[in-house]
């Protein structure tokens, strides 16, 4: 194809058919013709292959494009030749003849882009073959699989260091969907770019209202009040709208989507547990149906690109806010007001962080698992606009003015002087030992008679009832925020036990303010005076 001498925006509408550039798409497109590098951070859908793709079109030379996904390589190569575009493959699906043409080709400088494995780019063969053309640009898709942070680490990516260094003054483009600011600074240090060559753009869903709640003892009836009163449609053939609703196990899977069949409405369970046909047959409904609700495990889900989900749930929280967002952003593809529901209870995320720490994965890994679960934490328990919470975790560029379309945003959140509930509960736990759960503290607090209190002696110390006049559940909710505070540990490897952190004793010894957050939970009118 001859495109030389023709501009980006040319590219753009004459071959791929489109009006206008996506927001960044038209600068980084810009930046890699120039003969500049760039890091581009963009969510799945986002449009990141036209911006390799443009270049190696309007630049001299054969655009070289290493991919680990080889069934994709396949697909991005029929579509580009579909419009015309010299594109091909090298990778291990090819025979010995097949290959040969494409060497051929790429040494006669006939391709416009060359899809490659990472393991045969490095290989000398094909470092030789590229001294000897004209290379307009090298395209790295998945980066993060460049860096031992991200989830997908692939150790032929880390000799991309190298290919850079034989190649200082080809323009290097990276591209991923999935890449935290401390993932992102690894990419950018292997692959010998700067700052200056980040662009973290396209992660804002604005139709999308995000909202988390605090997890009663009944999720499931949770769940279908929040659907009763947002997604039924009374007056429509279809008594209610399309959403996915995700849970951790299969068996709360089958027992939910059974729950909400009973109640009836038109829901379907997915999980891996389930036969390939059967699987086949639900997606398949989902997609052509109106009114359909699936009830799935993180199995469902990858490539579904249905546009009208109106809601999805969660009934138990995701392992990262990677997760999170690709789930919640299957919700309102069309553009239309959509829902994120999030129901979530501290136990969640020590039964989630117990699930990291008996993996069998490396420690770094893991360690990294640890932290990007804190980070989903801290989502579920700010107080902050949770869009920008989002945006700002994945490094995109602040959000000027809070968004108006989240729980927090809409409810403006009154928060009150929790210090001395905060002294009393750090120095309960103190009392006790350090050896016991919320649960029990709770009980201790509130002076329970409980054979446990009993047996321990904790209806003699100083802290036994001296929060009588809250109820168990604020009490729990207090809890719980200390420890989103990082002032009180759960304790893991035990029971669940809680521990005090140092950051704690300035509360303690009054030098220090404590706020919480109103729970939609009323203060018990039983109240007593005994102080700490
Ligand atoms: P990603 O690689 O980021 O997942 P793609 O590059 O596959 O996304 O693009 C997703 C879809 O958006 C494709 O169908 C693509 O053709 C389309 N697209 C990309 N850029 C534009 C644009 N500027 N205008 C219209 N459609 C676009
Ligand atoms: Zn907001």
């Amino acid at each position: 194809m001859d495109v030389t001498s023709a501009d980006p925006r040319h590219v753009l509408q004459s071959v791929f058919g489109y009006d206008s550039f996506r927001p960044h798409q038209g600068e980084i497109i810009e930046r890699i013709t120039r003969g500049r590098n760039a890091l581009v951070i963009m969510p799945t859908g986002g449009g990141k292959s036209l911006c390799y793709q443009i270049p190696a079109l309007v630049r001299d030379g054969v655009g070289i494009v290493v991919s680990p996904l080889i069934s994709l390589m396949q697909d991005q190569v029929d579509a580009l030749q579909q419009l015309g575009i010299r594109a091909a493959v090298l990778n291990s699906s090819l025979s010995a003849s097949e290959r040969r043409i494409v060497e051929a080709q790429f040494a006669h400088g006939e391709l416009d882009l060359c899809y490659v494995a990472p393991e045969r780019v490095m290989r000398d063969r094909f470092i030789a073959a590229m001294k000897q053309t004209n290379v307009a640009l090298i395209a790295i898709d998945e980066a993060h699989c460049i860096s031992q942070w991200g989830h997908d680490f692939r150790p032929e990516y880390l000799q991309l260091s190298t290919l850079r260094e034989t190649f200082p003054h080809v323009p290097t483009i990276g591209v991923t969907a999935t890449a935290d600011p401390p993932t992102q600074e690894v990419i950018l240090e292997r692959l010998h770019m700067s700052e200056d060559d980040l662009f973290v753009t396209g992660f804002d869903r604005p139709n999308i209202n995000y909202r988390v709640v605090p997890k009663k003892r009944n999720p499931k009836q949770q769940l279908l009040q929040f659907i009763e009163s947002e997604h039924r449609n009374d007056d429509s053939e279809h008594r209610h709208d399309s959403g996915i609703v995700y849970c951790l196990s299969r068996k709360r899977v089958e027992s939910t989507a059974k729950f909400l069949a009973d109640q009836g409405y038109e829901a379907l369970p997915y999980h891996a547990g389930l036969s390939g046909t059967k699987r086949e047959e639900h997606q398949d409904r989902f997609l052509r149906e109106p009114g359909l609700i699936m009830v799935a495990t993180v199995a469902f889900g990858m490539g579904i690109d249905k546009p009208d989900v109106r809601f999805v749930a969660h009934l138990d929280v995701p392992k990262t806010m990677e997760s999170y967002y690709q789930e919640t952003g299957r919700a309102g593809r069309d553009g239309h007001p959509s829902n994120a529901w999030m129901a979530y209870r501290l136990s969640d995320i020590v039964r989630m962080r117990k699930i990291i720490q008996s993996s069998t994965d490396n420690e770094e890994y893991r360690w990294a698992q640890h932290h990007k679960l804190n980070a989903l934490f801290g989502y579920c328990e700010t107080t902050d606009c949770r869009r920008r919470v989002i945006l700002n975790y994945f490094g995109e560029t602040d959000l000027p003015v809070d968004c108006g379309n989240c729980d927090n945003c809409l409810r403006s959140i009154d928060t009150w002087d929790g210090t001395v509930a905060a002294q009393k509960v750090l120095s309960c736990i103190a009392r006790t030992g350090q050896r016991f759960g919320a649960s029990h503290i709770t009980d201790v607090i509130r002076g329970a008679d409980t054979e446990k209190v009993r047996k321990f002696g904790h209806n003699d110390i100083s802290t036994y009832g001296i929060g009588s006049e809250r109820s168990k559940q604020a009490w729990r909710s207090i809890i719980r925020q200390l420890v989103a505070k990082g002032m009180v540990h759960v304790d893991i490897t035990g029971y669940g036990s809680l521990k005090l952190d140092e950051s704690c004793r300035p509360v303690l010894r009054g030098n220090r303010d404590v706020e919480f957050r109103h729970e939609p939970e009323p203060v018990s009118k039983r109240s007593s005076t005994k102080t700490a």
